[in-house]
């Protein structure tokens, strides 16, 4: 025993990392899961690695002698690694516990070929929100052309023989996810450079396919959990146990079940638990504790094998009665010998704090759990996209009537993340006119929305620019006068500004405007159209004045600009404007503010 365990509690002793597998679609995360348990499964004679629910237990003397040299066991007293199975970022954001996230550690796979992709980004993000320590797995070395493998061996000798020309192919595609990370805001560098890995990322070249590169992999691993999170590990093993849910399951002959992590203490077949439910904490008592069965038992009538306890760090299935409205990513607390309220009360604590804040109006937001709820209204509000509901499930007629009641089209909106629409709610959507919007990708998710947004704006200010009167400041030109009156026919020179048919024509008697008349027909080379911009020379038709008495020749004449739409053109819509327009419109607006300072405000 170290030193360090005289004054840890009575029944102090040190639980497993557990370590989860986030990167990109296709980038190897199963696979290097599958070559982890299977080089454990042939280096640990005994049948040492344990198959749990929703994970995979690998001690410390497997790891060893996957490792071989690189790694003493004398250095370590953390009992081994716990793999969470189910790999993704999506499953990561999930295992949440107390206050952080439930993988003490994370393996980040990148495909050497293919580098960072979306899937990689938002996994970094993930992680650096969370401040769950990681390191790279560069992925798929075996695939440098010329790549002579060696299979299971360390990185060094595997990477000393290859020839020159595969070395610098490595190196450069090595180098290259390094400046990724930096680009990130990472400090990386390859594994056996790194002094600090609470400051530096390290990298570790890998294949899942040859299985070179894995005992590095654990190595750092081990090492990482080992120097800085052996504190963190030590638990009273005896406590009542806490967990999360990973997946709440139906299961044969048992119901509604659900496959929890257990991180601290025990858990027994006679517990009476808490568990976050979607309405709220359910309490009940364990029916039974279900481990998988080991493979060579697979014939037997069922998957599972019942156990008596479950000690910290663990996967197991719960099955118990009232479970159906359990939630993935919640808190499980066993009550045991406390007061039944409070254990109900820390599980509330807890729901609480992963609560997304709703707004009056907004969007609604339903996501496949809890965890990564939270992670969608997070980036929501980094977006800055209101939320007025948010729920973990998959996308239903009832979400689409509250979508469909917001006052604002862009938020009749639903965005689903990692969730099913029911039927039902797709065709509700369809008649209510509710916009769903679905994806497994977050920031994606929000970009389609944010498009989505400036497409409808640009929409509306297209509809009301075509609504709106715009200004315009042109002159009569000296013997331009075809028609005196009825309606009075002049050429014109525009000369800042859109002249529009049917609009208001007024002249300036100082700041006052004096209604002429109305344009009545423009025409440009003979041709009629419907409006003339700055610079055009045309003919116009003007009902009301006769020339010469309401309007002369050489006289600067304008088009009326309503009050209002004048303040909408100068509040909203200035950008969209031309120059001359905009010009036009200063002009105007100077005239009436000299006579009243808040016109058009
Ligand atoms: P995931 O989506 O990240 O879980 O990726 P998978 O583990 O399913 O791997 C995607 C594909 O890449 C599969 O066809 C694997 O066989 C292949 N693959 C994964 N790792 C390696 C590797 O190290 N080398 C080679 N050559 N192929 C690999």
């Amino acid at each position: 025993m170290s030193d360090s365990d005289t004054d840890s509690p009575e029944n102090a002793s040190l639980r497993t990392p557990i370590v989860a597998v986030l990167g990109h679609v296709d980038h190897g995360k199963t696979s290097l899961l599958d070559q982890i348990r299977g080089s454990a499964v042939i280096e640990g004679e005994a049948g040492a690695i344990t198959q749990h629910i929703g994970a995979t237990a690998v001690p410390l003397d497997v790891i060893s002698a996957i490792a071989g040299d690189l790694v003493d066991p004398d250095d370590f007293d953390l009992p081994g690694l716990l793999f969470i199975d189910t790999p993704g970022h999506h499953s990561f954001t999930t295992l949440r516990s107390r206050g952080g996230n439930l993988a003490d550690i994370a393996i980040l796979v990148v495909d050497v070929n293919d580098g960072f992709q979306p899937q990689t980004i938002e996994a970094l993000d993930i992680l650096q929100r969370s401040q769950t320590p990681f390191i790279v797995a560069a992925n798929k070395i075996d695939t440098v052309p010329g790549w002579n493998p060696t299979d299971d061996a360390p990185i060094k000798p595997t990477y000393d023989k290859q020839s020159d020309r595969v070395r610098g192919d490595l190196d450069e595609r090595l180098y290259e996810i390094i400046g990724e990370l930096s680009d990130e805001g990472f400090s990386a560098d390859l594994y056996w450079r790194v002094q600090h890995f609470q400051r530096n990322i390290g990298v570790v070249p890998v294949s899942a396919m040859t299985g070179e590169g894995v005992p590095d992999l654990l190595t750092v691993m081990m090492g990482l959990s080992q120097r800085y999170m052996r504190e963190e590990m030590e638990i009273d093993v005896a406590g009542p146990g806490v967990g999360t849910v990973l997946e709440v399951k139906d299961e044969k002959g048992f119901g509604a079940t659900v496959d929890i992590v257990l991180y601290d203490g025990t858990i027994r077949t006679d517990d009476t638990i808490v568990v976050g439910g979607t309405t709220e904490p359910i309490v009940t008592d364990v029916r039974a504790l279900l481990q998988p069965r080991p493979l060579a038992e697979i014939r037997t009538e069922s998957r599972f094998e019942r156990v008596e306890q479950v000690d910290a760090a663990a996967g197991i299935k719960v099955a118990a009665p009232d479970l159906a409205d359990a939630m993935a990513g919640a808190p499980v607390r066993v009550v045991r010998d406390r007061d039944i309220d409070d254990v109900i009360e820390e599980v509330e604590a807890e729901l609480a704090e992963i609560a997304v804040e709703t707004e009056e109006q907004g969007v609604v937001v339903k996501a496949d759990t809890l965890g990564s709820l939270e992670a969608m209204a997070d980036a929501c509000g980094e977006a800055e996209i209101p939320i007025v509901r948010a729920e973990v499930g998959d996308v239903a007629p009832r979400d689409i009537s509250v979508a469909s009641t917001a006052e604002d089209t862009k938020q009749q909106v639903i965005l689903g993340f990692n969730v099913d629409v029911l039927d039902d709610a797709a065709e509700r959507a369809e008649i209510d006119d509710v916009r769903l919007f679905t994806d497994d990708v977050i920031y994606q998710l929000v970009e389609g929305y944010e498009d989505f947004v400036e497409e409808l704006e640009r929409a509306q200010q297209d509809t009301v620019l075509e609504n709106i009167t715009r200004p315009a400041r042109f002159r009569i030109l000296p013997d331009h006068v075809f028609r005196q009156n009825d309606p009075a026919v002049v050429g014109v020179e525009v000369n800042a500004g859109t002249l529009q048919n049917n609009e208001r024509v007024v002249r300036f008697d100082g700041n006052q405007t004096e209604r002429v008349g109305v344009v009545k027909g423009i025409q440009e080379q003979g041709e009629d159209v419907d409006e003339a911009r700055a610079g055009n020379r045309v003919s116009v038709a003007i009902d009301g004045p006769t020339v010469g008495r309401q309007i002369h020749e050489d006289e600067e004449l304008w088009i009326e600009l309503p009050e209002k739409h004048a303040k909408i053109l100068e509040q909203e819509l200035a950008e969209e404007i031309p120059g001359d327009e905009r010009e036009a419109l200063n002009m105007y607006l100077d005239r009436h503010r000299k006579r009243d300072p808040f016109w058009g405000k």
